[in-house]
């Protein structure tokens, strides 16, 4: 099939679908899901059986509430048990070509299993992202992620599915990915945002401008929030001349659930894979588009191991107004882990917030470090900033500047604001950094 490359879709037909149609074909997927889960997975059978629900229940969509959820835990109590694979899979290890496992940051690592069909639908998902972002045939894409067991290595294929030159950069040190940057002129790139933030100062500092000696015309972030805080995006854009789009992906689905378009407002999430709910993180109460709540995903096609109302930890809210783009599938905007949010004066902070106000403010980095810590029982938090060399105010004032831009913005103002010099914090990682530091005992876990 020779593809039409003036086509701004990948799949037209799919992405344009009235949502009527789509959630129809939501409709017939999750029943096909749920009976297959329960017919085929231990966890399943039992936890159905046990919440008196049965796969004959879904007769709507809005009929998946009364299902019960899972979430990370789940999977780590059901990792191993009767198979190799866990009782949350519903095929046998045989039908089964691939494993990736989580990260492991929040406890034990948890695999997600795919079967052939599992992975060519993850492959065209992510094809139908690249080419969203405007990747084309003709394109050098270098592939700048973790190759080992992260789901996010194998979404290369989906951009060698389009047609793109691939460059499988993994995790270059950053000298060796600048010399490919500079030797092979790709133009599109995939890293998380702090890194392609530093990459771009060291090329800066090492004698490469990244606008002119350099070709990336498309910088693709993903592993952070960076990429959906208007501030930091525009700054990396600013740094290499390029556009920056945020992805979202999950260990537990594909390497990318979400992307952005052209629009750049929110993230398109593959609704013909996921139906997406989002539920109050205290009571586990169903909310409305547009209400901030927990992100709780339901595959539809994934038959290794199906997940049924998977709470994420992430929070965000789902926007399924029409997007400017033509693409019908509904977007979701991303605020933070249920995790790293933390709880001042009644007020839930994100480090997003934070950092959008750090990297908006001039005279300052944008780097930072946020201490999350109890004073007379009550939940603080405060930051360390870098001053630039040439900013003329004091300490103080850039202090006091800093603390009244997070009180405007955020509703609750930082213990303390510490100033350094430039380049006197040490948050400057290779491609993912940790800004956060949580040194609370009591437990203010929600
Ligand atoms: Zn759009």
């Amino acid at each position: 099939m020779s593809r039409d490359l003036t086509s701004k879709y990948w799949d037209e037909e799919l992405e344009t679908l009235p949502r009527e149609e789509l959630e129809k074909r939501q409709l017939a997927d999750l029943k096909e899901i749920v009976k297959f889960a329960y017919d085929n997975a231990p966890y399943y059978k039992r936890s159905f059986d046990e919440a008196g629900v049965k796969p004959e229940d879904i007769q709507t969509l809005a009929d998946i509430q009364k299902f019960p959820f899972i979430d990370k835990k789940t999977q780590r109590d059901t990792q191993g048990k009767g198979s190799f694979l866990g009782e949350l899979a519903a095929v046998p290890e045989e039908d089964v070509v691939f494993i990736s496992t989580s990260s492991g940051s929040t406890g034990v690592p948890t695999m997600s299993p795919f079967t052939k069909k599992d992975f060519d639908e993850f492959q065209d998902t992510e094809s139908r992202w690249f080419w969203q972002v405007g990747m084309r045939p003709s394109d050098r894409y270098v592939h700048a992620l973790n190759f080992s067991l992260y789901v996010g290595g194998p979404d290369v294929i989906g951009a060698q599915n389009l047609g793109a030159l691939c460059i499988w950069g993994g995790t270059l040190p950053s000298e060796r990915l600048l010399f490919v940057l500079k030797t092979y002129q790709p133009t599109v790139i995939w890293t998380s945002p702090s890194y392609a933030w530093q990459l771009g100062e060291k090329a800066l500092k090492s004698g490469i401008d990244p606008k002119k000696d350099l070709n990336i015309k498309t910088i693709i972030v993903a592993g952070e929030l960076g990429g959906s805080i208007d501030a930091t995006r525009k700054a990396i854009e600013d740094l290499w001349g390029a556009q920056v789009y945020d992805f979202y992906g999950l260990s537990d689905i594909f390497g990318a659930c979400a992307a952005m378009c052209e629009a750049k407002d929110g993230l398109h999430i593959a609704e013909n894979h996921i139906l997406v709910e989002t539920v109050d993180i205290h009571t586990g109460e169903v909310l409305r588009p547009g209400e901030v709540g927990e992100l709780v995903f339901t595959t539809l096609r994934k038959h290794a191991r199906p997940l049924i109302r998977f709470r994420t930890g992430d929070i965000g809210w789902i926007d399924n107004t029409p997007c400017s783009c033509g693409r019908t599938h509904g977007r979701i905007h991303i605020s933070g882990r249920k995790d790293d949010m933390f709880i001042v004066s009644a007020v839930n902070v994100f480090p997003s917030d934070i950092e959008a106000v750090v990297r908006e403010l001039p005279g300052i980095t944008g780097e930072y470090l946020i201490r999350v810590f109890e004073k007379g029982f009550t939940c603080k938090y405060s930051v360390e900033i870098e001053k630039n060399g040439d900013n003329p105010k004091t300490d103080e004032e850039v202090s006091a500047e800093v603390s009244g831009a997070l009180k405007a913005r955020i509703g609750v103002k930082p213990y303390e604001v510490t100033v350094h010099p430039d380049g006197g914090l040490d948050t400057r990682s290779e491609h993912k950094s940790r800004r956060i530091i949580d040194e609370r005992k009591l437990d203010y876990s929600i």
